[in-house]
């Protein structure tokens, strides 16, 4: 990592440089002039290889996982860079709902790859490590609960069924909030 923002750097030097002293080359590219495209290319890391694989099939898995406008706006904003304006003009939405169904299909998105991000780089796996549920060798179970809950009500009753049915006593909501944001499926 350390090198590549030093390469990067002096690139950016010698860049600046070459500006500088040679008018005539101005209208050959950077890299072109630093004849980076005769550099031989690395040779593919297998292992790095195969994790870009797994993460890009997690994500394509994932976003085939949310709803079908939210995928819309996924694909159209973040892979084909459509801005948000004119989205809303092309589907004749208001903008401020594309604004939240944005959030709310990042935040899912975000949910849905969170196993993975802590398998492949190591990230948030120590929330996941201190999770009473995801440390409850009943948490199908749990999961289920939580999933089968009545949104509009609040979280006494599940973990009250959660203590009932499960012998896990949760003493605050906080807990299975977290959880049901931070620890989903997709493995
Ligand atoms: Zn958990």
């Amino acid at each position: 990592m350390a090198i590549d923002r030093v390469v990067f750097r002096n690139w950016k030097v010698e860049t600046a440089q070459a500006d500088a002293q040679d008018d005539d080359d101005r209208w050959l590219s950077a890299e072109e002039r630093l004849g980076l495209f005769e550099l031989p290319l690395e040779p593919p890391d297998p292992r790095a290889q195969a994790r870009s694989e797994r993460v890009i099939r997690a994500v394509r898995r994932a976003i085939a996982l949310l709803d079908e406008d939210e995928r819309e706006l996924i694909i159209r904003y973040h892979f084909q860079g459509f801005g948000l304006p004119e989205l809303a003009e092309l589907t004749g939405r208001p903008l401020y709902k594309l604004a939240s169904l944005q959030k709310r299909a990042l935040r899912r998105l975000k949910g849905l790859l969170r196993p993975l991000v802590a398998r492949e780089f190591g990230i948030g796996r120590s929330t996941a490590r201190l999770c009473p549920v995801c440390l409850s060798p009943q948490r199908e179970r749990i999961d289920m609960l939580i999933a089968a809950r009545d949104h509009r009500a609040t979280w006494i009753p599940v973990m009250r069924a959660i203590a009932e049915q499960c012998g896990l006593p949760i003493r605050n909501p906080q807990i299975l909030i977290g959880h049901e944001k931070y620890h989903g499926e997709l493995s």
